[in-house]
């Protein structure tokens, strides 16, 4: 075998994945047909739970230097500010990054390719992947290299991590199904000034569409995105001069353009791949589902795809878990994907939609509507786990299992183990619970009973124990987390817990990791 995972791409997902099977020990081949880094910044939004797992890779305090915070949404209709959204920390509590980090998809892969490099993998550029052949112990791969000729390379499993038209997903047959939206986009790096509010987003909503203007890094530089107003749609060889006109009309006369550094037409779909596996192969980020940038999720999405599917295959390659677990990957990751479209598609609609209904509703009620939501506590909070895919959980995968007496409100089997400051010692300090877990192994949290000797046969060193005493301050944190005394948690390395219950006994653990391992 020449490798034990082929990575297909070294796009955001392909790099995460590959980071991931570096972080533990797994030998894999990474390459990509372009021949370097991708320059344009396409994604700008990084939710908090990238950032909470660019903390567990290192590069996390880069990428918050690197960006920058977005502090609110004004919204604008009819060329007055209709709403401002605060968005400064509405996930307070809920996780260490309680905000959306504006950050370039370019940056992105910059510093996961940095990351990659320093433990010690390189990319194979300009290097294709042309063909596929299944075996039942490996996968065979063609693939075209920088000089032209070809090259056969075994592997025992393949992740197609290769973009909207992957290769991985057309090579196994597998359905794409879904649609392109009608609607053209435009998308523009720009050096402007005018109304916007700096350093926050300016959402303009319009009776025909809208224009969002994102901040971006250095004085006066804008992402412009919107959708290409009727009157323009279908011509070829569209510039942001012609749309400036329709752009002026909606953000006033005062705004004035002083450069473009990019400009784009796309036309957006929404798909998704019938499996995200075939046998050996898998799909992950764009190349199993696409949708509407409404809500900054794509790139993030891939990074999670990667995420949930990376300690699976290192555990896997490694001898420590029958290959079974890996059919968790898709029955996790399908309904998050497809629960995806759905919402990406109903935001869409929305701020589409030509309709005069619509259009009134977009520039009358809307603004209003949504300002006044977001003063609730309870739908700031709901926003943010919902945006910020801190609240994505997998209730009924096969590694999730909650044992009785578990109260309803509590975390559960399959929820992201909730963002706590915990003291681990009578009179230690409060610590980061996050800052603890160690993501290349399971974490067993035991709380208010003591831990039953003899470790969990089957992980070795594999788990790490936090035993978090009694006490006041730690009292406090759970009963806020709704966390009952006594209880216990075994984390998956990705952070998901995969047992929960209150009295702790050896024998579930081990039931636990004999079954699912
Ligand atoms: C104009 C534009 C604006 C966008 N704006 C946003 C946004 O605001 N927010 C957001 O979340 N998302 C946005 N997206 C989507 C976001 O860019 C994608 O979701 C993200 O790039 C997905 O990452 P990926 O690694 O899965 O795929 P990609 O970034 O597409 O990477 C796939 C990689 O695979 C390589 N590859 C393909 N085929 C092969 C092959 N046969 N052999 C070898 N290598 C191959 C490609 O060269 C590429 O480098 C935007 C996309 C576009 C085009």
């Amino acid at each position: 075998m020449d490798t034990d995972v082929l990575v297909v791409g070294a796009g955001p997902t392909g790099l995460m994945l590959a980071n991931q099977l570096a972080r533990r020990g797994v030998r894999a081949l990474i390459l990509d047909r372009h021949p370097g880094p991708s320059l344009e910044t396409r994604a700008l939004g990084v939710q908090a739970r990238t950032l909470e797992i660019y903390a567990h890779l290192g590069i996390v305090e880069r990428a918050l230097e690197l960006g920058k915070r977005a502090t609110g949404a004004n919204m604008w209709a009819q060329g007055r500010r209709a709403a401002r959204l605060p968005l400064g920390d509405i996930g307070r509590g809920l996780s260490p990054y309680p905000f959306l980090l504006i950050l370039g998809q370019d940056d992105n892969e910059r510093l996961l390719g940095e990351a990659l490099r320093d433990r010690g993998t390189a990319i194979a550029w300009n290097t294709e992947l042309v063909g596929l052949a299944q075996e039942p112990d490996r996968v065979i791969a063609r693939l075209k290299q920088p000089d032209g000729t070809m090259r056969e390379v075994s592997a025992a499993w393949v992740a197609g991590c290769d973009g909207a038209r992957s290769a991985v997903r057309e090579l196994n047959g597998i359905a794409f199904h879904g649609a392109p939206y009608e609607h053209v986009f435009f998308v523009a790096d720009t050096q402007m000034t005018g109304p916007m509010v700096p350093d926050e987003l300016n959402i303009y909503l319009w009776r025909e569409g809208f224009h969002l203007f994102f901040p971006m890094r250095g004085t006066d530089h804008w992402r412009v995105v919107g959708i290409v107003p009727p009157a323009l749609r279908g011509h070829e060889d569209l510039t942001l001069d012609a749309l400036m006109p329709s752009i002026r009309q909606e953000a006033g006369s005062g705004l004035s353009l002083q450069g473009c550094s990019w400009f784009s037409t796309y036309r957006i779909h929404h798909r998704r791949a019938e499996r995200f596996r075939d046998r050996r192969c898998f799909l992950l980020g764009d190349a199993a589902h696409i949708h509407s940038p409404v809500g900054a999720q794509g790139m993030n999405t891939g990074l999670q795809d990667a995420y949930n599917l990376g300690w699976k295959l290192a555990l896997v390659v490694s001898g420590g878990a029958r290959a079974a677990l890996l059919d968790s990957y898709e029955i996790e990751r399908i309904p998050v994907a497809q629960r995806l479209l759905r919402t990406t598609d109903q935001g869409f609609s929305l701020v589409v939609s030509d309709s005069r209904l619509a259009g009134l509703f977009r520039t009358r009620v809307a603004p209003r509507l949504l300002a006044l939501a977001m003063r609730l506590e309870r739908v700031q909070r709901l926003a943010f786990r919902t945006i910020s895919q801190t609240g994505i959980a997998y209730p009924t995968s096969p590694l999730s299992q909650t044992l009785p007496g578990l109260p309803d409100a509590a975390p559960r089997a399959g929820d992201r183990f909730p963002w706590l400051r915990l003291t681990f010692s009578a009179d230690g300090p409060a610590e980061d619970v996050f800052g603890r877990l160690d993501d290349t192994r399971f974490t067993l949290i035991v709380i208010g009973q003591p831990v039953p000797p003899g470790g969990v046969p089957g992980l070795g060193d594999l788990l790490r124990t936090l035993v978090v005493p009694s006490g006041p301050a730690n009292d406090r944190e759970l009963t806020r987390a709704r966390i009952p005394r006594p209880a216990f948690y075994l984390l998956r390395p990705d952070g998901h817990v995969g047992l929960a219950g209150t009295r702790l006994e050896g024998a579930a653990l081990a039931r636990y990791v004999s079954e699912r391992l």
